[in-house]
């Protein structure tokens, strides 16, 4: 399994479910908590006719001129913004590699809350030593320990890990 934006969104929150993703073991589907499932369907709003996909996510585009785009996402909460933003970071920077210029930014309206994404060089160098992370978890033969966080108990793997 290659690193994807997806799997940097799993990385913010558990390098375990990292693991887990990569060798397709199925989170408890009757969990309706699956975390990532949240974010991408359950909290988001309505999505405007303009949108641009990357595998499993869309954003949407907010703003889009010859010289720059921005893309976001409405969320409800903010619980998740930092694997939030990793994921966008990652999709920034794909774009970029593509030769399009854009800028993220994440809504949180009932928060009146409301975060701009910059890809910086420095975010650049935090992706791929994100991903050399990332690389190295998904070769190794055994999962990352068990590290108790405030996301297991809300997990698809909690079985898995707490059975
Ligand atoms: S239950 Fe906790 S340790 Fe296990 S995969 Fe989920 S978040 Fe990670």
């Amino acid at each position: 399994m290659e690193v994807n934006g997806t799997l940097m969104w799993y990385y913010a929150i558990c390098s375990r479910e990292v693991w887990l993703m990569s060798r397709n073991i199925i989170p408890d589907q009757k969990d309706t908590n699956i975390e990532i499932g949240k974010f991408i369907h359950e909290t988001s709003y309505e999505r405007s006719k303009k949108e641009i996909e990357f595998g499993n996510v869309k954003f949407d585009v907010l703003l889009k001129t010859k010289d720059e785009m921005i893309i976001g996402e409405t969320k409800k909460t903010s619980k998740f913004q930092e694997a939030s933003t990793m994921q966008l970071l990652y999709y920034l920077r794909e774009l970029k590699n593509s030769g399009i210029n854009a800028k993220g930014v994440l809504l949180y309206p009932e928060e009146k809350k409301r975060v701009e994404v910059k890809l910086t060089e420095e975010k650049i160098l935090l992706l791929e030593e994100t991903e050399k992370e990332i690389e190295t978890i998904i070769n190794n033969i055994l999962p990352p320990p068990i590290i108790k966080n405030k996301y297991c108990k809300s997990c698809g793997y909690r079985e898995y890990c707490y059975a």
